[in-house]
């Protein structure tokens, strides 16, 4: 997702308060997180979430069920579902048996019968009036309701296993006034009528998942919407056969700014499908919503801020941010809520890789600029890590870290090891990870098959450490050898980085070449620039193509 304006500024305030520091010791390794959440001995398969609102008026009350087909691996004698203690709990099954539970804190304990390598169906039934994660609006023109569940907010509502290491596939089966429609993850199964006086008719709505996806971006929208198909795109570049559907749904009055940014929509599903994989799901709507944030990027159903349909809709940055989400975080996702960045640091970058193929080389650099800026002036890049193993609680798990200062790195590494074993780690990492979960050392172990050497130090000094790099450069003629020397100083505040540094040389004629060179890790060093020249440069640029995440100054 992306934070809208005003929640940048509560996580600029929250980084204010974190302890320095504590960051530093981080392991060489993932670790197990601090944010709990997985099952042993069990697996969920699927969910089906039955979803009832009342025939007429806005709903106080929603009824519920929340099926889950579970894969029980170990002789476990009790499952343990998320669920706020304010749902009301009025029954539940196993294997349509009525079966004891209790509810120790947000959660439901059912009891299961003895056994060990089975397949059980946990049915609980509830209902109430949900706070938070499906979110229940009052407007003029009478109610909406949408899931917002990142990122634990899915228990609000569900019963569920709140964690993305726990992937499984999704049936909604909800009944709503016909006078609403319903968008879900998913394809549509069916839309369907009740008989009855129009008045009070409400229609049911089955959307279903053949992909398995993870509860932060299960989600429904009910509202009466306006719905614009964007038609047939990316043909052939999805993992389903056919084309990529996609429409953008709203209000009725949103109609105006329509199609807007989302013109480009299917650009974007087909580049990041050429770049990556095809495209992981069933159909991609676009959805004019409550939800707090910019934008979400629930599966194959992206929830925007409603605010910026008042507009001229979402810009293209954002469409191609969540859009390469469903990539990155959605069929590929972090198993461990610390490793976020697999899913955050690759939306920024992909989305700066649309604007390098939709608006050039310049704007690349512009935005990389604009990322590199947000993270130097961010109080948490002096204190956290971007896998920050410290993580206890998860609503902090997003901040600049994880978004600008991933992204970049990524960019680095790119000029690490050259364009053909990036993209190829990339798309050996996706092939492998996806409709599953992934770490970062599986990321890193790809990167270096394809790159055919250790990347370990680069991992350690830009994911394992806080900071950035504080270079001082300045350079020497050497007359009697036609040597260009280049010295650089690092500063002290941060352990010394091994950078890829860009010299631009502009020669005596006026010619500027550029040339790369490695700059070790180390507090002081001067290496040779590999360029040909007969006299002194004119002129020497450092980093003139903006790609070291840190401050570059000449001396
Ligand atoms: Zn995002």
């Amino acid at each position: 997702m992306r934070p809208d304006p005003l929640l940048r500024l509560v996580l600029a305030a929250a980084s204010l308060a974190a302890s320095p520091l504590s960051a530093q010791q981080a392991a060489s390794r993932d670790v197990p997180s601090k944010t709990g959440g997985s099952r042993p001995g069990i697996d969920v398969l699927q969910y089906t979430f039955r979803v009832e609102f009342p025939a007429t008026g806005a709903p106080d009350t929603v009824r519920l069920v929340s099926t889950a087909r579970v894969l029980r691996t170990a002789a476990v004698t009790a499952l343990s579902l998320d669920l706020v203690a304010a749902m009301q709990v009025d029954s539940v099954q196993v294997n349509a048996r009525a079966a004891r539970f209790t509810r120790p804190g947000d959660s439901v304990r059912v009891e299961l019968p003895a056994g060990s390598g089975d397949t059980l169906v946990v049915g609980v039934f509830h209902h109430g009036a949900p706070s938070d994660g499906l979110v229940i609006r009052r407007d003029a023109s009478g109610w909406t309701a949408f899931g917002d569940n990142f990122p634990d907010r899915a228990r609000q509502w569900l019963a569920v296993v709140d964690h993305p290491s726990d992937k499984a596939l999704v049936d909604w089966d909800v009944l709503a006034p016909s006078t609403h429609r319903v968008i879900a993850n998913g394809a549509l199964v069916e839309e369907t009528p009740e008989s009855g006086p129009a008045a009070t008719r409400r229609t049911r709505t089955r959307w279903r998942t053949m992909r398995p996806i993870y509860p932060s971006v299960m989600v429904i929208g009910v509202a009466p919407f306006a719905v614009l198909e964007l038609g047939d795109t990316a043909c052939g570049l999805g993992e389903l056969p056919g084309c990529v559907r996609q429409s953008v749904w709203a209000a009725p009055s949103q109609r105006a700014v329509l199609p807007g940014h989302f013109a480009r929509a299917g650009d974007i599903v087909a580049f990041f499908s050429q770049l990556v994989g095809p495209f992981p799901y069933e159909k991609l709507a676009h959805v004019s919503t409550s939800t707090r944030w910019g934008g979400m990027e629930n599966a194959a159903a992206i929830f925007y801020d409603e605010k910026l349909f008042r507009g001229t809709g979402p810009g293209e940055g954002l469409i191609a941010h969540e859009t390469a989400h469903q990539w990155f975080g959605d069929a590929v996702t972090e198993r461990e809520w610390p490793h976020v960045w697999l899913s955050e640091g690759f939306a920024t970058y992909f989305a700066a890789l649309w604007t390098e193929h939709a608006q050039g080389d310049s704007a690349f650099r512009d935005e990389r600029v604009q990322m590199r800026d947000r993270v130097l002036s961010a109080p948490i890049t002096m204190q956290k890590a971007v896998i920050d193993e410290s993580l206890t609680d998860v609503r902090k798990v997003l901040n600049s870290n994880v978004y600008q200062k991933a992204g970049f790195a990524l960019h680095m590494l790119r000029l690490e090891i050259g364009d053909a074993a990036f993209f190829g780690g990339i798309r050996a990492y996706y092939a492998a990870h996806r409709h599953g979960n992934a770490m970062t050392s599986d990321l890193q172990a790809q990167f270096e098959r394809a790159a055919g050497r250790p990347l370990d130090w680069f991992f350690a000094q830009w994911m394992r450490r806080p900071g950035f790099a504080e270079v001082t450069a300045s350079w020497r003629w050497d007359a009697a050898s036609t040597r260009l020397m280049v010295t650089v100083a690092q500063g002290a505040r941060f352990a010394p980085y091994r950078l890829s540094l860009a010299v631009d040389v502009t020669d005596a004629a006026g010619a500027t070449q550029r040339a790369r060179v490695v700059v070790p890790a180390a507090t002081s060093s001067t290496v040779t620039v590999p360029v040909m020249l007969d006299s002194a440069p004119a002129q020497v640029i450092f980093d003139a193509d903006a790609s070291i995440m840190g401050t570059v100054r000449s001396r």
